[in-house]
């Protein structure tokens, strides 16, 4: 992901050496893919829950999302339904698209393993469509739920083709919210507490089952996530869970396709949940972590899953 470019005065003695390590820096900067890549989409999506559409009630659920502003949900031609929440990360500087803590310990792994050569997140998230990945907002998927059909169960039963559902959703592009300069960051604050969440007119808390942590790579996937301002961890007595706090948006517009309300579904006391937390689960977490708890939070865990 972004490289960080430090321009730094040189110390007595120190001049040359350092401009020439700038030059280099500023050469290999120019010439990485990140460098055309002004959209950042792997610093501004953060993939949340992963599930398969099989049921009315699923349609339904990604309906609802989509009804709130910071989610897309990405189809995959392999028939997994990726929810993604949109926002910059807050290490990304929107002046210059570069990730402020690029190489130090504060950045996560995942981060710095991932290479910008051939980069999917490039490839699906800044075009409309790619052939291998369908990308759905409000509109598209108010498209696609006038496309399916159920049978007496309320199972899937009718579902278009891939390339006809390609062919359905080409003429309403998705809406790119989370594009750097549209949506500002919203610094290292913490996320608002649930109960002031809670009551609030237009904002939702949406949870999501997050496996337990129980290795080093669990715990830096954490990291990331927490890195984008809205995102929380929670456990509950029924298990871990991501906690979103999402605003309604606008009604899709007129001619975008079904005009029924998604049914109010998974609604655990003002919180929104998939199928796969039970009630259990979705009870109010008792504790929630953001960014400025991780370090808590790790040392925490970190006894039974750190080398
Ligand atoms: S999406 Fe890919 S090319 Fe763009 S900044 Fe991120 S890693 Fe670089
Ligand atoms: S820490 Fe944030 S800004 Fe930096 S590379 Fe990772 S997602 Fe991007």
């Amino acid at each position: 992901m972004h490289t960080l470019i430090v321009a730094e005065a040189a110390p007595e003695g120190g001049r040359p050496q350092r401009l020439r390590a700038a030059a280099n820096e500023d050469a290999a900067w120019r010439a990485s893919p990140c460098f055309s890549c002004m959209t950042s989409p792997c610093c501004t999506h953060v993939p949340l829950y992963r599930f398969r559409a099989e049921t009315k009630q699923d349609i339904e659920y990604a309906r609802r999302l989509l009804r709130h502003e910071m989610f897309e949900i990405g189809i995959y031609d392999s028939g997994w339904w990726m929810v993604y929440y949109l926002a910059p990360c807050r290490f990304l500087n929107l002046s210059n698209s570069k990730c402020l803590i690029h190489g130090t310990p504060h950045q996560p792994k995942v981060c710095r393993d991932y290479s910008p050569i051939r980069c999917w997140y490039k490839r699906v998230f800044t075009t409309t469509d790619s052939p291998d990945f369908i990308r759905l907002d409000q509109r598209r998927i108010e498209r696609l739920a006038r496309l399916v059909r159920f049978d007496n169960e309320d199972r899937l039963a009718d579902v278009p083709e891939w390339e006809a559902l390609l062919r359905e959703l080409a003429p309403i592009p998705p809406a790119d919210g989370a594009r750097p300069g549209k949506i500002e960051p919203q610094g290292i604050s913490p996320v608002p507490s649930p109960a002031g969440i809670i009551g609030s007119m237009h904002t939702t808390q949406f949870l999501f089952p997050l496996r337990t942590p129980t290795r080093a790579e669990d715990l830096d996937l954490l990291r990331f996530r927490l890195g984008f301002p809205g995102v929380a961890v929670g456990r509950s007595r029924g298990g871990w869970l991501l906690v979103i706090s999402a605003v309604l948006q606008e009604a899709a517009p007129a001619g975008a396709g079904a005009a029924d309300d998604p049914a109010e579904l998974y609604c655990f006391d003002s919180l929104v949940a998939p199928p796969a937390v039970s009630p259990e689960q979705a009870k109010l977490p008792a504790v929630l972590h953001d960014l400025e708890g991780f370090d808590r939070l790790a040392a925490e865990l970190s006894p039974g899953i750190l080398p």
